[in-house]
């Protein structure tokens, strides 16, 4: 069955059985798979049957969980321009976007599978000193089983930020795709039981919100979001009634900052690219620019220039892809118009550059601070460039957002100095969205772009429990935690503390 529209992308929906779910090529409407609809009770079912596999995943160790982890890194990279085709069909991106995110998505594999033996086996600590007799360990154990779900914008980037850091720590997954990108969801689990075909350690559902609400409620021993930050606060409630922890990566309004010594013609490479890049459905993309006066003319000449070469549409060649989630063309447009109503200045575009399902590159200047288009997430290729005095009120505006995902500095004397003044889980200095190329890096958000760490260190720790164990190893001087300790005992505690902790 094949739909082709003009007017603009159709959502995945159901077909005439309701319990599939067709996904559709974003360029075409052409339908290019069909997945099932998968109920609460199903869901369940993943989760005990994964739950039984995580234990054998568990006992297998670091050594026996890496050499999977390892087998299937291969694989993908052996598959992966099949897997890029896959994508780019049902998001539309561009192939090379496809490809430039698998190989962040192998780098991280490796990085997980070859460190997690490192960061979180069994160690020994200090037992201090009042416990100088006891022997301390501190081990981060597996949680069990992690649901994932996930957003269609990097299909398979984002959510293997989860599922690659859940599994080398050893736990088993069960990952909820999006519903406009069940097909990138179904192939990674797939291609893992290739390699590891022994249990089911790594499961796909498919389906709708409903779908992704049932694994919220199913005994999941963690569960890892990345999506808006509405849906955010419904997973998080959801999961609220079982106490089942959380891992939020929402949205964002990413800002980059031009301070006056700036090599200017690298700070607008960044900036549109930034902002336009996946047809600006980037979480981490650029969404508002603060540029210093002095430099603001010529910083938005080079913009212009550049986004002006951009074409859209779904040819070979074509830099930006299709808007993949239909119902986004409308805030888009929305927040152009709103800040030309506002009195806002189309330096590049304007609303004519939005023709479902594609959006040309939009440039607005001088766009007043309350408008949608500075305060909301466009996930368009859309940048707002406001002048500042100086970059400490591009740094007052940088952070006078509830968002606080990511940033970008350009400056050539006081980069990381500015970088350390932003309220943002990660800043990028002299170029944009690096960070999340660096595996040992950790990648989340503050305030509405959620809480919590994927990626590094803390995104194996992220999905461990620490457990702290102490032994006593021989008897004490003093042994107060016994009630035939006598009062001398506390006394003589009491001395010690003085002089160790009192002057
Ligand atoms: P979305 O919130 O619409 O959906 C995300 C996922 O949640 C989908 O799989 C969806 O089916 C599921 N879902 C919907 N309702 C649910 C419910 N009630 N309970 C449980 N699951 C439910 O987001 P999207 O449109 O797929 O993705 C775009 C958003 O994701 C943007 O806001 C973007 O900034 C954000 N994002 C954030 C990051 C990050 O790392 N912080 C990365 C990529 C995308």
């Amino acid at each position: 069955m094949t739909r082709t529209t003009s007017q603009s992308t159709p959502a995945p929906q159901e077909s005439e059985n309701s319990d599939k779910l067709l996904s559709l090529d974003p360029r075409t409407g052409e339908v290019v798979g069909r997945y099932p609809v998968h109920g609460a009770e199903e869901v369940t079912d993943a989760v005990r049957r994964a739950r039984e596999a995580g234990q054998w995943w568990a006992g297998l160790g670091f050594a026996g969980r890496k050499q999977r982890l390892d087998a299937w890194r291969r694989r993908l990279v052996r598959r992966l321009p099949e897997l890029a085709n896959l994508i780019s069909t049902e998001t539309g991106k561009p192939i090379d976007d496809a490809r430039l995110e698998l190989v962040l998505v192998v780098d991280h594999l490796h990085w997980a599978a070859h460190h997690a033996e490192r960061v979180l086996r069994r160690r020994r600590v200090s037992p201090g000193l009042l416990m100088y007799n006891h022997a301390a360990t501190l081990e981060y154990q597996p949680l069990g089983v992690v649901g994932v779900i996930g957003p269609w914008n990097y299909p398979a980037f984002t959510p293997m930020g989860s599922i690659a850091y859940a599994l080398a720590a050893g736990n088993a997954v069960v990952f909820k795709p999006s519903e406009y990108t069940p097909g990138v969801g179904t192939w990674l689990a797939d291609t893992f039981a290739e390699v590891v075909p022994e249990h089911p350690v790594f499961r796909v559902v498919t389906g709708y919100g409903e779908t992704g609400a049932a694994l919220c409620r199913s005994g999941v021993d963690k569960l890892a979001f990345t999506g808006s930050t509405a849906t955010g606060k419904r997973v998080m409630a959801a999961c609220a009634e079982t106490l089942t922890p959380v891992l939020v990566e929402c949205g964002g309004k990413d800002a980059l900052i031009v301070d006056a010594d700036a090599d200017l013609e690298a700070a607008a490479d960044a900036a549109v690219w930034g902002g336009m890049a996946n047809a600006g459905q980037t979480c981490v993309g650029v969404e508002r620019v603060y540029v210093v006066d002095a430099v603001a003319d010529r910083f938005l000449d080079l913009v212009a220039q550049r986004a002006r070469r951009l074409r859209a549409g779904g040819q070979d060649g074509a830099d930006l892809g299709p808007i993949t989630m239909p119902s986004q063309v409308d805030v888009i447009r929305g927040h152009i118009q709103a800040a030309l109503d506002a009195g806002a200045r189309a330096v590049v575009g304007g609303l004519d550059s939005v023709r479902a399902p594609y959006v040309e590159p939009v440039v607005l200047t001088d766009v007043p601070e309350d408008c949608a288009a500075v305060r909301d997430e466009t996930f368009g290729p859309t940048i707002t460039v406001n002048r500042v005095r100086d970059v400490a009120e591009a740094l007052r505006l940088a952070n006078g957002t509830r968002y606080g995902l990511a940033a970008a500095v350009f400056s050539r004397s006081r980069g990381e100095e500015l970088a350390r003044r932003l309220r943002a889980g990660m800043v990028s200095v002299n170029s944009v969205i690096s960070f999340a190329a660096v595996p040992a890096l950790p990648f989340g958000g503050v305030g509405d772009s959620g809480f919590g760490r994927i990626h590094g260190e803390d995104g194996l720790r992220e999905f461990a429990r620490p457990q702290a164990v102490t032994r006593r190893r021989f008897g004490a001087l003093l042994e107060p935690m016994s009630f035939s300790r006598g009062t001398h005992t506390v006394r003589q505690l009491l001395r010690l503390v003085r002089l160790r902790y009192g002057r």
